[in-house]
Parts: C-alpha cells; structure tokens; sequence
C-alpha cells in the first residue's frame, strides 16, 4: 500500500474567491483565461503562439476585455514554455533562454506581460502549472512528491512537493535524462544536444520522423509501441531510483496514446527489475492527468497572485499563501 502521509501543503483556498487571470503558454498555442484562484475557469481563449511582439497584445486584449465585463482582476498566474529563468534573484528573471522557438530566445515575458496587462505575473513552467493543479485538485492530492510528465512535441517533467515545484538552480529538465538506446534503434535523435536523451529519443517528433506516423497507429504489444514504452519506462524507473516519488502522472499528446501508460508502467518494473517499493507496481502509481487538458491553465489561475507578484498585486495578509 502506497502510505499516504498527513498533508502539510500550501493551502490555496482563500476566504473568498478571487478574479484572476492565467496563461497557459505553450510551443504551439497558447491558453488565456479568466477565472478564480481555486482554478474555476469562466473564461477562456486558444491563441497560437505566433511571436511575442503579437501574442502579448492579443493577451492583453483578452484580459481587458473581460477586465471590463466583470471587474478588477487581482493577478495573473503563467505557465509557460522553458527554457525560462526562474530564480527571482537572478537579473533575467522572467526571461526566455535559448530555444528553437522562433522570437522566443532572450524574450523577456515578465516584464513584457507586466507592462501589457498592468499586473505582475507570477510564472512557473507550463509543466510545473500543470502539477500544481493536480496537486491541489487532480491525481497528486494525496502525494507530498509526486513527478507530473508531459510527453508531446517535447518531453517536460517537475518536481512537485507540498504542492508546489521544488526550488531549483533552473527548473527540471527530465526529458533530456540520457537512457539506454536500443541496439537495433539507430533513428537519429530528435533533440540537437543530445543522442540518447529521452526528448530525442520518445517524444512526438523522434515518433513521427521514426515510423512515419503517430504511436496511436501501432496497436499496444507492437514493436513500435514497445519500444517508446521502454523508453519512457526507463525515464520513470530513473525517476523512481532519484526520487521516490508517490505517484508519476503521465500526460502530453503522446501520453494520451491508448496502452501507452499500462505498457510504460511494465517496462518501468522491467528496468527496476524488483528493486523498487511494491508500491510502484499499482496501477495508479504511473497514471494519465485527471484535470485532463484543462491541468496547465487551472493551475496558472491556482497561482495567480503567489510568488513574489503577492505583495504588490493583493493586500496584505496573503504571504500565508505564498508558493
Ligand atoms: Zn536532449
């Protein structure tokens, strides 16, 4: 039995509901949304995260929008696409680091989003958001360490502890863990740092330029379906060997492939090989995300107005509540 031990979170239910406003920023598109802090979505848009200098303004466009329809908002909560500086000591934070994104490296979207909507932005990345609210209302309740993985265009991991990301030198960048290739896989890796790190190796791009199409085409047991199950089997196996997390959440466009968390969750005790809690051979120990797609815009409306942002955006008596 997985022991479940008393839960010392941060308690993100306030008194009386507040307006917020969060962004989910994603590589592809973008989610803006209004709501409350305890993650009620009554408003929301899709955007395609086209570069900066049009997205902010569509953005900010949103917000004074429903800004005017329903009043004030209190504070603005991100999730966003990494590499992303998130050490508020350090001078770029806020700022994007060198990505393949096209308009995105160097960017800096603190300052930018501050200086559009009037309101600090509290920002995490868009996998640490997604964690936050399965902490709080998903799959992590009952976890004081869980691991929240995406697997989609790319493969991102955090770290979830009481309910918050663990502090970090930069954030975790899980998906470019190195694993054990197989001897008869001589793909080319997706990613252009590494040859055998997890991005390059299982994620959506390394699937599509391997076999030509999408996993969801190979039926559970295939060889195709196999061994990208390995792969991200051995991630999780490493993870369970560094951390001993409580709980894997297992989401992302691939993720969602039919078979894909049973057959990952197999290949996982594989590689342990029985060194490992019996607790991780339950079925709900590696499991899909139960805010679904809704995780990483529910949890930027969760932190919206925590973070440094608290002290200038909210009155006081909220630090209590300080991520
Ligand atoms: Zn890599």
């Amino acid at each position: 039995m997985r022991v479940l031990l008393p839960s010392r979170k941060v308690d993100l239910q306030m008194p009386n509901k507040r307006l917020v406003g969060g962004i989910e920023l994603g590589g592809t598109k973008s989610i803006v949304a209004i709501g409350y802090n305890d993650g009620t979505i009554l408003e929301r848009i899709s955007l395609p995260t086209v570069v900066p200098e049009l997205l902010i303004p569509q953005i900010a466009a949103f917000l004074q929008l429903h800004r005017e329809q329903r009043g004030e908002i209190l504070a603005l909560g991100v999730g966003a696409f990494g590499p992303i500086s998130l050490d508020p000591n350090a001078p770029n934070h806020g700022k994007l680091l060198e990505t393949n994104k096209p308009g995105w490296s160097g960017f800096d979207l603190a300052s930018a989003l501050r200086s559009a909507t009037g309101l600090i932005p509290n920002i995490v990345t868009d996998v640490a958001s997604a964690g936050i609210a399965e902490a709080h209302l998903g799959a992590l309740k009952a976890s004081e360490l869980g691991v929240y993985l995406t697997v989609g265009t790319g493969i991102g991991g955090a770290i979830i502890y009481h309910g918050k990301p663990l502090p970090a030198l930069l954030h975790p960048e899980i998906g470019h863990v190195a694993l054990q290739r197989h001897s008869t896989d001589t793909a080319p890796s997706s990613c252009r740092f590494h040859t055998n790190c997890a991005e390059g190796l299982a994620a959506g791009p390394a699937i599509m330029a391997r076999f030509g199409q999408s996993l969801r085409h190979f039926a559970p047991g295939s060889a195709e379906h196999d061994l990208i199950a390995d792969y991200l089997g051995q991630l999780c196996a490493n993870l369970v060997l560094t951390l001993s997390p409580q709980r894997i959440i297992l989401g992302g466009g691939v993720g969602q492939t039919p078979g894909l968390i049973d057959a990952t969750r197999a290949a996982m005790l594989d590689r342990l090989g029985g060194y490992a809690p019996d607790a991780v051979a339950y079925e709900q120990f590696l499991c899909a995300p139960h805010l679904g797609q809704d995780a990483g815009i529910v949890g930027a409306l969760c932190i919206a107005g925590h973070g440094s942002a608290i002290s200038e955006n909210l009155s006081g008596g909220c630090k209590s509540w300080q991520l």
